[in-house]
C-alpha cells in the first residue's frame, strides 16, 4: 500500500498534477466515507486540478496584461453615469467584439470611468482565456523613443500585434510626433479586423488631428479604428470628484436671482 502510495505521489509530481497531489488524501478519505464510485473519485480530483489550473492561468494572464488596477464591469456604478448605455456595455462584456476583431472607443472627460470600463472589459477577456495588453499612450511614447535609439521599433510593433486585445489608454493628453503617428498607423493597420483595440480618449474624433499633428495620418488611423467599432461617448461628471462634491469642497453657487 505504501509503495503504491509513493508511486502515485511520484507520478503526480512528474505529471505536475499539483492540486491532485494536495487533495488526494482528503478526497480519498471522503470517497471511502461517502462510498464514491471510482469514476466519481477521479472526477472530483480532476475537477479540482482543472479549476486550479484555470485560476493559475488567469493570475498569470492578469499579470501579463499590465492593468493599472483591477476593476470589473460589476464594480461599475451605471446609475452614476446615465449617458452610458448599460446594455451596450453588457453586450461588449459578452466579448463578441473580440471574435470579430472589432474595436471599442471610450470617449469622455477625465474621471468618468473610461479606464475602469477598459480594464473591466480586459479582465472579462482574461477570464475567458484571452491575452490582453494594457498600455497608456504616454508610456508607449516613452518606450518608442527608447526603441528608436536601440533600433527595436519593429520588435515593439510585433509584440503589440499579438495580444487578442490591446488597450491603448489616454490618447489625447500628449501629442504624438511623426515617429509615433507612423507607428500607431502601422499598429492599427496590422491589427485591422484581426485583433481588437480598446482606445480611451479625453478628446473627440475631430480633435484627434491636433493630437497627431498630421490630419492625413489622423484620418487614416481613425478610418481603420472606426470601421468595425463601438463608440461609447461619456458625458458626465468625474467620479473622482463625487465624494468631494458631496462633502462640500466645491461650493455650488446659488441659482441666479435667488435671495441669499
Ligand atoms: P477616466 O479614465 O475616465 O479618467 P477612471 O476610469 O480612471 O476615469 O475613473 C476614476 C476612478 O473612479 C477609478 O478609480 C474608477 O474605478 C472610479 N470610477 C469611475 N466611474 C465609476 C463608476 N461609474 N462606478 C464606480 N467607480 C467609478
Ligand atoms: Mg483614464
Amino acid at each position: 500500500m505504501n509503495l503504491t502510495y509513493e508511486r502515485v505521489q511520484a507520478h503526480l509530481d512528474r505529471l505536475k498534477l499539483r492540486r491532485v497531489a494536495e487533495l488526494i488524501d482528503p478526497i480519498a478519505e471522503q470517497a471511502t466515507r461517502d462510498k464514491l464510485s471510482y469514476l466519481d473519485f477521479l472526477d472530483r480530483l480532476l475537477d479540482a486540478e482543472a479549476e486550479a489550473r484555470a485560476e493559475r492561468r488567469m493570475v498569470a494572464k492578469t499579470r501579463l496584461a499590465h492593468f493599472p488596477f483591477v476593476k470589473t464591469i460589476s464594480d461599475f456604478d451605471f446609475s452614476f453615469q446615465p449617458t452610458i448605455d448599460k446594455k451596450q456595455v453588457k453586450e461588449l462584456a459578452t466579448l463578441r467584439f473580440l471574435a470579430n476583431g472589432e474595436n471599442v472607443i471610450l470617449l469622455g472627460p477625465p474621471g468618468v470611468g473610461k479606464t475602469h470600463l477598459a480594464v473591466g472589459l480586459g479582465m472579462e477577456a482574461v477570464a475567458h482565456g484571452a491575452n490582453v495588453y494594457f498600455i497608456t499612450i504616454p508610456e508607449l511614447l516613452d518606450q518608442l523613443s527608447r526603441d528608436t535609439q536601440e533600433n527595436r521599433v519593429s520588435e515593439r510593433l510585433r509584440s503589440l500585434r499579438h495580444p487578442t486585445l490591446l488597450i491603448l489608454d489616454e490618447m489625447g493628453y500628449v501629442p504624438l510626433d511623426r515617429v509615433a503617428t507612423s507607428f500607431l498607423f502601422q499598429l492599427v493597420s496590422k491589427r485591422y479586423t484581426k485583433g481588437s483595440i480598446i482606445i480611451t480618449s479625453n478628446k473627440s474624433y475631430v480633435e484627434w488631428g491636433s493630437v497627431f499633428g498630421d490630419d492625413v495620418a489622423a484620418a487614416a488611423i481613425i478610418d481603420r479604428l472606426l470601421h468595425y467599432s463601438t463608440t461609447i461617448n461619456i458625458r458626465g461628471e468625474s467620479y473622482r470628484l463625487k465624494d468631494k462634491k458631496r462633502a462640500g469642497v466645491f461650493a455650488t453657487p446659488p441659482p441666479a436671482g435667488s435671495a441669499s
